[in-house]
């Protein structure tokens, strides 16, 4: 008898990730522009082409529709501000202009002498925190939003070397900062987080309260990757930590980035192998077990309030729940 011929294993299935609010996007980021001379005066000169996403305490300018309030930019527009090229497709190029910081160390005066917020372009706004409002953005809004807060808030927190304590600027089409003294470069920090759906073997879902939420607020369980720590050592410690349950199986599920000021959520799920739980009273103050009736039961009556829609934590939630919960 012929021997068989070995068997390759079948390919592993393709399983598309949910997507999160603040992890779509439209326009191309076109990295390799940034190098280029000049970039973003020469494009805050094109009020044809460039379109400015304006960015202020974090948050960043919508419309009446609650919509990206993009705007042409106007002679003068950055002067003294920090400006950041933040893509391009085929309409537009995009610019984010960071009303707070300035381009350099001095204050935020335009050449007419005036403070920022009394000149075009901070009258008669509205402004919005992505925490609250990214899901109601379009796919090309969330991305350029979601990159011009990131930025914002790195500026805004480095303007000196950590190497040396000396001032830096801006380079990169604001995607770095280069030391004055030692030339040393600095790109956007970005801080791993973990954030994970625990079940158990009856199918429930681990939720905790954190000490410092709004009463009656669960939500899953999450925490900071540390210093040489795997992602996935990340979840079983933060789990074991705040609620003294054992997990195994960690899985990867999605990403999104949570720029408050520099997180990336890494959403996992996970088994619980114990089902006790023991809060540790400090960080998380309580945490239970919800099958599907008692969360969509607990939500209704307002016992329950979950996170917001652009949160990680509720596409997480809703992932295990089977579709929107209340
Ligand atoms: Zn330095």
């Amino acid at each position: 008898m012929d021997p068989q011929p070995p068997t390759a294993p079948s390919p592993r299935a393709w399983r598309a990730a949910p997507v999160s609010a603040l992890s779509r996007a439209g326009a191309d980021r076109a990295a390799l522009r940034r190098e280029e001379t000049d970039l973003v005066p020469r494009l805050l000169a094109d009020a044809e082409r460039t379109r400015v996403v304006l960015v202020r305490g974090g948050e960043v300018a919508v419309d009446a529709d609650g919509r990206l309030d993009l705007v042409a930019p106007e002679p003068d527009a950055a002067a003294g501000r920090l400006a950041a090229f933040l893509g391009e497709d085929a309409q537009h190029a995009y610019v984010a202009l960071l009303l707070d910081q300035p381009s350099a160390l001095d204050p935020v005066l335009g050449a007419d002498g005036l403070p920022a917020a009394e000149r075009w372009p901070e009258a008669g706004r509205a402004w919005a925190s992505l925490r609250d409002q990214g899901e109601t953005l379009d796919d090309r809004d969330a991305g350029l939003a979601t990159a011009a807060v990131a930025l914002a808030a790195w500026h805004a927190r480095h303007p000196r070397c950590p190497r040396c304590g000396e001032p830096t600027t801006p380079t990169r089409a604001g995607w770095a900062r280069r030391c004055s003294a030692d030339g040393s470069e600095h790109f956007p920090r970005t801080d791993p987080a973990v954030i994970m759906a625990v079940v158990d073997d009856t199918d429930r879902l681990l939720l905790g309260h954190a000490a410092h939420w709004p009463d009656r607020r669960f939500s899953t369980l999450a925490g900071f990757v540390e210093a040489g720590e795997s992602a996935e050592g990340a979840v079983r410690r933060e789990v074991a930590e705040e609620t003294a349950i054992v997990v195994s199986d960690v899985e990867y599920v999605t990403s999104q980035p949570w720029p408050f000021p520099a997180s990336l959520m890494l959403a996992y799920r996970a088994r619980a192998t114990t089902t006790t739980i023991e809060v540790d009273g400090t960080e998380v103050t309580d945490a239970r077990w919800f099958t599907r009736d008692g969360l969509a039961r607990d939500v209704a009556s307002g016992d329950v309030l979950l996170p917001p829609p652009s949160s990680v934590a509720r596409l997480l939630i809703e992932d295990w729940f089977g579709g929107p919960v209340g």
